[in-house]
């Protein structure tokens, strides 16, 4: 099941449930997804300001110097060895495997790996609850 924030002609907002992406697109193109307050049957999607714009993709959020940074680091880290001992490691099939837990196709559970920005973008617009793992500095060499 997957939820939609929906909005129609009338500036109606409300949120409704549907099978999956395919039978929102199935049941809106027939106009039978319709608003609770007037009938109107010309619903949308609202739209989402999205986590990461497409056109900062390719740029990060840094800071330098702050005295907390060790204690942040040590927070990262930790973080880190919790997620990657306790979830399952699915290489470059994140996107595929989190989809089937964002739609309940398999039983929920922990996991991480890897993920093009493309299918990044992709889970963000699905509405797929996921967060980047950080990447501490002196790891990547
Ligand atoms: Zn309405």
């Amino acid at each position: 099941m997957i939820q939609y924030s929906l909005i129609c002609g009338n500036d109606h907002k409300f949120d409704a449930w549907f099978r999956n992406a395919e039978a929102y697109d199935e049941q809106q193109k027939r106009g039978i997804v319709t608003c609770p307050v007037c009938t109107a049957g010309d619903v949308r999607k609202a739209i989402m300001a999205p986590a990461v714009s497409r056109a900062n993709s390719d740029k990060v959020a840094l800071s330098i110097g702050h005295p907390e940074h060790a204690q942040l680091r040590a927070a990262m880290r930790a973080l880190r060895e919790k997620v990657t001992s306790e979830a399952d490691y699915v290489g470059d099939k994140f996107a595929e495997e989190a989809r089937k837990i964002h739609f309940k196709d398999v039983e929920a559970r922990g996991i991480y790996g890897e993920a093009t920005r493309d299918e990044v973008a992709g889970l963000i617009e699905d509405g797929v609850d996921f967060m980047p793992l950080p990447n501490l500095p002196d790891e990547q060499n």
